[in-house]
């Protein structure tokens, strides 16, 4: 085992000294490559709305310049990549806006595809909760405990979701629903389609958190009864973490993701040493973002520090790439 020689000899202050030699030593680096732009389409607008639980977001509709610009602007900046949440107009049993080819994602993806080209990284959330009438991520059926989801009925609709996308021009498709088989599902429908090429970032270490309550919110997805335990992973518990994540290796994710991230900083530490043939994607949440807003709005901190304090924090234990509301005042401060 190594030792260190002892004070005085050893003096790790001599590296801080100042801000170049603390620079020069640094080992842990953002960018705005890393980072990637939650954003929202609304089909039931016609202009942009400021979304209330999430200061500094838009509703954008599929089709607007208004969203042409903000992915502009974003790309100018350095940030590259952008992840699709739609917001149907009207929500129903079966999630049809969720897979039909003008619903608000594939609109939105198209337009972009059309005004600005293939520069944009593009991946498509795909999940039904945010289209359905019930709010959950799969589909109910009775059971005999009630009411239960039904993993393999979900994963018919998980493939016609894909294959929407991808065939809109997603570059990537990001199955959030944590279904069982769901990475299979999909990787077989793209294939089918002719659409090997769309690489798939699989929420696959996803838990059941209170942290996503602003995101709930924008998307008014809450579950209209019980919760999401059944499919989302309990945070208390460990053996799931490979689990959930090998198999998702296993059925052909390209990526991986942890969600959330702040709370589970252990767990992406964890997959990074574990799992080294995948990059890794950490989404830091809504609840995330909003403890930084509030702690600066209420004066208890710097919101540029705290939130490049939180951003190297997800770097530092592992994660590659970065999902996070915070992208665009990061790299405007990371491009100085
Ligand atoms: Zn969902």
């Amino acid at each position: 085992m190594f030792v260190l020689p002892e004070f005085p000899v050893s003096r790790p202050r001599r590296l801080r000294l100042t801000t170049a030699i603390r620079d020069l030593v640094r080992d842990v680096s953002l960018s705005p490559s890393d980072l990637v732009l939650p954003v929202f389409v609304s089909e039931a607008l016609e202009r942009p709305a400021p979304i209330e639980s999430l200061p500094g977001h838009y509703y954008y509709p599929p089709t607007s310049k208004e969203l042409v610009d903000h992915i502009g602007r974003a790309l100018e900046l350095g940030v590259k990549a952008f992840l699709l949440f739609g917001v149907p107009k009207v929500k129903d049993e079966a999630a049809s806006r969720a897979y039909a080819s003008d619903g608000p994602v594939q609109e939105a993806i198209r337009h972009i595809r059309k005004e600005i080209g293939w520069e944009p990284v593009i991946a498509a959330d795909l999940c039904i909760c945010g289209y359905a009438s019930h709010g959950h991520c799969g589909v109910p059926k009775k059971c005999r405990r009630g009411v239960c989801i039904d993993n393999d009925a979900t994963l018919e609709i998980y493939r016609r979701i894909a294959v929407s996308q991808a065939d809109a021009g997603a570059d990537i498709i990001a199955p959030s629903g944590m279904m069982d088989g769901q990475v299979k599902a999909i990787r077989e429908a793209l294939d089918g389609e002719g659409f090997s090429d769309v690489s798939i970032m699989s929420y696959s270490v996803k838990y059941a958190s209170s942290f996503y309550g602003p995101f709930r919110d924008v998307m008014d997805s809450a579950p209209r009864w019980g919760d999401r335990r059944s499919y989302q992973m309990d945070p208390g518990n460990t053996h799931d973490i490979l689990k959930e994540a090998l198999l998702d290796v296993a059925e052909g994710a390209d990526i991986l993701m942890v969600k959330p991230a702040l709370p589970y900083l252990d767990v992406i530490y964890r997959l990074h040493t574990t799992i080294t043939t995948h990059p890794l994607a950490a989404y830091n949440v809504s609840g995330e973002y909003m403890m930084v807003k509030l702690l600066a709005e209420g004066g208890y901190g710097d919101y540029n520090s705290l939130m490049l304090e939180v951003l190297t924090s997800i770097k530092r234990a592992g994660a590659d790439i970065i999902i996070t509301y915070h992208a665009l005042d990061a790299a405007k401060l990371l491009r100085g």
